[in-house]
């Protein structure tokens, strides 16, 4: 169930985000949205099992049969896995293109902002009030109302050089889990999304870190399938086995989450990666020649990638470490 969710709102973050590359300023934004992902899965996870824990007993207060469970169950797993995922997918599609926009916006500070009208089919009548606003980049109407703060929005918004207008009479509300701004607060949804708000405090506390070990988890046993290979990395061979997949996954990190994820862009990180020194191998172990520290980003901020040069002379992607000694 965890999955099914995880999955398919990353794909929403990939199809609101459009292409980048590693080193646009766009990737630690995805990445941290995609990570969102994983937590908001893992309460919306708890809060089905609530539901369905509690219609396993019938109204006399007796077990019910197992077809009587199943036929009722039927319900709150399409309520979940169907319908609702369904409009959490467009809503996560819609915030990722926000948080992208508002992100590239901040470039050109100064120039208005225009609220662009829904290109849905019905649009939604609510945010009707808003459109073809115009106000200033700098207003504090933009920090909790853009497009994607009511499910379903399919509003749009973009810089223009229009003068400003009035601004909207109306006041609309955004919807629980939608009031912040995708972009500053790193999360396609907020930790007031009933999902979560409703979780005992038990749960708020375990999520995150069930999230992180389950997307862990999914990680390893993608990039073994997928990445063990022979790369390329200032201008000689570097292999990466089992072994560097687990360490760079292991090594704690501040940015732990999306120090992972550059496993999934692994060889634009490498391309991008800057030599910094080699170290000799200082400790007993023959077996190791010496090390090699490259730069990489992580999360707009410097990291870097440990290569472990063998005597037998083969160079491994070794680490990831946000500093060196
Ligand atoms: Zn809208």
């Amino acid at each position: 169930m965890w999955r099914i969710a995880y999955t398919e709102l990353n794909k929403a973050v990939e199809e609101g985000v459009g292409a980048i590359s590693y080193i646009d300023s766009e990737w630690g934004i995805k990445e941290a949205l995609q990570q969102s992902n994983a937590v908001f899965a893992a309460f919306k996870t708890h809060q089905q099992y609530t539901e369905l824990k509690k219609i396993v007993v019938g109204d006399d207060g007796k077990l019910k049969s197992f077809a009587a469970f199943k036929r009722d169950s039927k319900q709150i797993i399409g309520n979940y896995n169907q319908q609702w995922l369904r409009t959490e997918y467009n809503t996560t599609v819609a915030r990722a293109r926000t948080a992208v926009q508002w992100n590239k916006f901040q470039q050109t500070p100064g120039r208005n902002i225009k609220w662009i009208p829904s290109r849905a089919a019905i649009p939604d009548a609510i945010h009707k009030g808003y459109w073809h606003t115009v106000l200033p980049q700098s207003d504090p109407f933009w920090a909790t109302n853009f497009p994607g703060n009511r499910y379903n929005c399919k509003c749009d918004w973009a810089l223009t050089d229009d003068p400003v207008t009035d601004a909207p009479e109306v006041e609309i509300r955004p919807q629980a889990g939608l009031k912040e701004n995708p972009c500053i607060s790193r999360k396609v949804f907020g930790d007031d999304h009933p999902y979560q708000a409703s979780a005992p405090r038990k749960v708020k506390k375990s999520a995150p870190t069930a999230a992180m070990r389950l997307e862990r988890k999914l990680l390893l046993e993608w990039a073994k399938s997928e990445l063990k290979s022979t790369y390329q990395l200032g201008g000689s061979p570097a292999v990466l086995h089992t072994s560097g997949i687990k360490e760079i996954l292991n090594q704690p990190h501040r940015d732990y989450a999306l120090k992972n994820r550059i496993l999934f862009t692994l060889e634009e990180v490498l391309e991008n990666a800057e030599f910094i020194r080699t170290d000799p191998n200082t400790k007993a172990n023959p077996l190791i020649r010496q090390y090699h520290y490259y730069k990489i980003t992580v999360n707009e901020r410097d990291s870097f990638l440990v290569l472990r040069e063998l005597a037998n002379g083969e160079r491994q992607i070794y680490s990831v470490v946000e500093s060196l000694q």
